[in-house]
């Protein structure tokens, strides 16, 4: 026996979109849910896959055809083919997954030289159904047979000329009949047979179209641009649906709505319409549309259907609802619905008032929401009705929007950001030394540099925006500008920035300040009673800490120490002690640290408390705190340049003379300062050339810094056990956690473990007190993951450093990787995601698993965490819920996300059994 070809709208399984597509499947649901649905059925995707097979309409088919369509008729009493109240169809592909634009519908299939006049008598208006027969004739022409638009364009522009006439809705019904004329003329030719008048064999023609369709170019482009595999989506289905009108009359309207407002979620009827009017009138914005709470007034009886259609499309679907319908004659029919895309306050909004509803559950309330949407709220956003085009793109470092003057060094940041300027800092590519710009910006732009790069990681830090890698723009820091092309941008311009997508514009456009709503914090607070995991914060600053800790972080997971020590008042004093000559020089310069480090951990625990915080020790490598090699040279060939002017000075009466001359700074210096400056800058070469390194990045960093230069680490220790007891002393209760980076053995560990075991005894006979800390390691090295429960008879904690046991495990950096050639492997496929945003969970993630193993089998009650980008990564999160991780550290902006994302990994967990 054939297998069921097609499914009328009464009897398809409305779950099972493999086999009827998304649209037949919605169809057929929303027909058995009572709703008023146009007549019709689908031919299966199966039917699809056996025609493609064998190149034939399976046998069968088209009786099934003509009986489906016998059933139409008798409901809507109309005739397919027939003279008088003649039945007309749309024809429209659909499979399992929605591909917009794979192929184009036909509407008003069934029209022929006899069912023209029966639709004119049926509507009295012949120039709707003459308007209707040439659409119909050029859709069938260009979808089904493949003639191409401009072969019908060309008469129609032709006729619209001879009548003197520009818009379409200006053609009379002799002139369209006239157009309907040649376009069959034109189908004559092209095809070398006349129009079909036959309807069936129109249906015919136009189902083997859409068939074909799905090994047509721009659907198999678009499956392989989308990863849609045979898996996923197999054959297109068939939906031959009644057509019916919006146009034919006052009692007749066409409109779409949403089942809330999806602006704000508020509870209530949303939408447009318009009377006597088709679909594509609204869309095409030919007429303004009413909004639809007028149609109370103009349309009592179909408003009344109107609400209980939402009310059932929410009732049935325990989700927002976007929806398309028209009125026939005062009869309301559902054409499409979907789930309804809202803005993040909006899904927000309508998630907690569903609950309360009583129309989902909790559970439901959070799945509905992407986490990633939550980004929205926490950051500024351009606003949504701006039409500026970007004069450039760079990467989307740090998300949010800012708008600002541009300036393009740190020092006029800070001399205009005192006087209330908002600034965007522009620059090649931002150093340690320009950390005081940042404070005073807005924003940050780059036109050097990857997602990791210095400007990238700090502004995510402080959750500034920041567009990073823009190489189109040209910094020209001395003359003050920058071009993009033949733009020029000034210092004091107006700039706007999206860090978001990474869109860079000329001028203002305005921002919506964030909101952390209550509803946000109901939501949330349902997150985390359902997470397992927690979620901590990556910061360096007690600002952000608070600000982490309202966002709900339950610690900090990650403190680079490194960004205190870049700090403007505190630079000269790290710079110091790596030029110090000897130990006591060293210790000398870190006595004057300590004080300052002291009371920062201090501010930080305050901030946090009663929470974890987890600071690490010094990272990176030493000369990144010093100015790079040209730089200096440039600078010390400007002093010896000033030195044989002053000294030229001396000399000459004449020059004595006329100071005034000479250029501003100089006549101010004397011999001696120029002397001593000389001296410093050939020092701090000296050093950045006896400390340069081919890969610093692989090189003398994190714990080996640790080892060759013990004071540091020491001064550290000390400095977070005396923040920790003074903390005690004063009753704050504190959680410290010292964490030691980059280590390979456990020797390393151990090492300084000692340094912590000795300045413990110190510090508690000091503040006479018992401390409570925790020691434990970064997880960021291969080796690390490998001796992990080496490690955990050291460290009573883990915490996985994902950038850099990415970078390990792949071997390349992230700057070169994104900056060359990862969109290559991305779009070729031949790397699923970027491994820097994504976490490869099949090699980065198969290091964790093991590390996790090993630890906790050393160490049944390891504490693990993650604090590499991925911590605030939905899918990354996911990943370490299932191995089992305790907590994930991300920026303070994310940590909603991370938060919502936590529930997710549970309640998907449940869910997958
Ligand atoms: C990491 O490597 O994942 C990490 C958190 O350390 P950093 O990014 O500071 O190297
Ligand atoms: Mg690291």
């Amino acid at each position: 026996m054939n297998p069921q070809y097609s499914y009328s709208f009464n009897s398809g399984d409305g779950k099972n979109k493999a086999l009827l597509g998304g649209k037949g499947a919605n169809l057929c649901e929303m027909t058995q849910l009572g709703l008023n649905v146009p007549p019709g059925f689908v031919i299966t995707t199966q039917t699809c896959l056996l025609y493609l097979e064998n190149k034939l309409l399976p046998a069968g088919l088209l009786d099934e055809v003509r009986e489906q369509i016998a059933d139409i008729e008798r409901a809507t009493g109309k005739t397919f083919g027939g003279a008088s109240e003649p039945l007309l169809v749309s024809v429209r592909s659909g499979s399992a997954i929605s591909m917009p634009g794979m192929m184009d519908t036909i509407l008003n299939l069934g029209l022929n030289k006899q069912t023209l006049t029966g639709l004119i008598e049926m509507t009295d208006d012949p120039r709707f159904a003459y308007d209707a027969y040439r659409r119909f004739i050029q859709l069938f022409g260009k979808v089904a047979q493949g003639i191409e638009d401009e072969k019908f364009d060309s008469h129609f522009n032709e006729v619209k000329r001879a009548a003197g006439i520009k818009a379409d809705v200006a053609l009379n019904s002799e002139q369209l009949q006239e157009i309907s004329n040649r376009f069959l003329k034109v189908v004559h030719e092209e095809t070398g047979k006349p129009f079909p008048e036959d309807v069936y064999e129109q249906l015919e023609i136009a189902i083997k179209a859409v068939f074909n369709s799905w090994l047509g170019k721009r659907a198999v482009d678009y499956r392989r641009e989308f990863h849609i595999t045979p898996d996923v989506a197999n054959g297109t289905a068939v939906n031959i649906v009644t057509m019916v009108f919006g146009n034919m009359g006052d009692d007749c309207a066409t409109g779409v709505g949403f089942t809330r407002n999806p602006g704000t979620g508020a509870n209530e009827m949303y939408g447009e319409y318009l009377v006597n009017a088709q679909g594509e009138d609204v869309v095409a914005g030919i007429r303004t549309p009413k909004p639809v709470q007028e149609m109370a007034q103009e349309m009592p009886e179909q408003y009344r259907q109107l609400v209980e259609l939402r009310n059932k499309l929410e009732a049935h679907y325990h989700e927002v609802q976007d929806y398309e319908y028209t009125i026939e004659r005062g009869v309301l029919y559902c054409l499409q619905t979907r789930n309804g895309k809202m803005n993040a306050a909006a899904m927000v909004k309508s998630s907690i008032d569903m609950v309360k509803e009583g129309l989902i559950g909790k559970e439901r309330a959070l799945l509905r929401i992407n986490p990633e949407l939550l980004e929205q709220l926490l950051l500024p956003q351009l606003a949504r009705n701006h039409h500026n085009q970007p004069i450039a793109q760079g990467l989307p470092a740090s998300p949010g929007a800012a708008c600002g003057k541009c300036v393009f060094d740190a020092d006029t940041a800070v001399r205009l950001g005192k006087t209330g300027e908002e600034l965007i800092l522009v620059r090649e590519e931002t150093k340690p030394e320009d950390i005081h710009g940042f404070f005073a910006a807005q924003g940050v732009l780059t036109s050097r540099g990857g997602k990791t790069s210095h400007a990238a990681v700090v502004a995510r830090g402080m959750g500034k925006a920041c567009v990073a890698g823009a190489e189109d723009i040209k910094v020209d820091v001395r003359s003050r500008i920058a071009m993009v092309g033949d733009i020029l941008i000034k210092e004091g311009d107006l700039i706007t920035i999206d860090g978001s997508n990474g869109n860079i514009y000329l001028g203002r456009i305005p921002t919506i300040p964030p909101s952390f709503s209550e509803e946000l914090k109901t939501l949330l607070s349902w997150a985390d009673s359902i997470a397992k995991l927690r979620v901590h914060a990556n910061v360096d600053t007690p600002e952000t800490a608070r600000l982490a800790a309202s966002y709900g972080a339950k610690g900090v997971g990650l403190c680079r120490t490194e960004r205190m020590f870049n700090a403007a008042d505190r630079l000269p004093l790290v710079v110091d002690m790596i030029l110090a000559q000897n130990t006591e020089e060293r210790e000398a310069a870190l006595a004057k640290l300590f004080p300052i480090q002291r009371d920062d951990f201090q501010q930080l625990f305050e901030a946090m408390s009663p929470h974890p915080v987890t600071v690490r020790l010094l990272d990176p490598p030493m000369h990144e705190f010093l100015p790079n090699e040209h730089q200096l040279l440039d600078e010390i060939d400007a002093l010896k340049h000033y030195l044989t002017i002053i000294k030229g000075q001396r000399v000459t009466l004449e020059t004595l003379a006329k100071p005034h001359e000479l250029p501003a700074p100089f006549n101010r210096l004397n011999e001696e300062v120029v002397i001593d400056a000389l001296a410093k800058k050939q020092m701090m070469l000296n050093k950045v050339l006896e400390l340069y390194e081919v890969n610093p990045m692989l090189g003398h960093r994190g714990v080996r810094l640790g080892m060759s230069y013990p004071e540091i680490y020491r001064m550290q220790i000390r400095s977070i056990l005396e923040a920790a007891a003074r903390c005690v002393k004063q009753k704050t209760p504190v959680e410290p956690e010292i964490m030691v980076p980059q280590v390979i053995t456990a020797q390393e560990l151990i090492k300084v473990r000692q340094y912590v075991d000795e300045i413990q005894a110190e510090v508690e006979s000091q503040y006479k007190l018992k401390l409570n800390f925790k020691f434990g390691t970064m997880i960021e090295t291969v080796r690390a993951c490998t001796r992990a429960d080496r490690l955990a008879t050291t460290a009573a904690f883990f915490s996985f450093g994902t950038n850099d046991l990415t970078q390990a495990t792949f071997s390349f950096s992230r700057e070169d990787a994104e900056n060359k050639f990862l969109p290559l492997y991305e779009e070729s496929g031949l790397l699923q995601d970027n491994p820097f945003e994504t976490l490869d969970v099949e090699g980065v993630g198969r290091l964790m698993k093991m590390a996790v193993e090993l630890g906790r089998k050393q160490r049944p009650d390891l504490k693990i965490g993650i604090c590499g980008e991925h911590g605030g990564h939905p899918r990354s999160i996911r990943f370490c819920h299932d191995i089992g991780l305790n907590y994930v550290s991300c920026s303070a902006p994310r940590i909603p996300i991370a938060r919502l994302a936590a529930a997710h990994a549970k309640l998907l967990e449940e869910a997958a059994g």
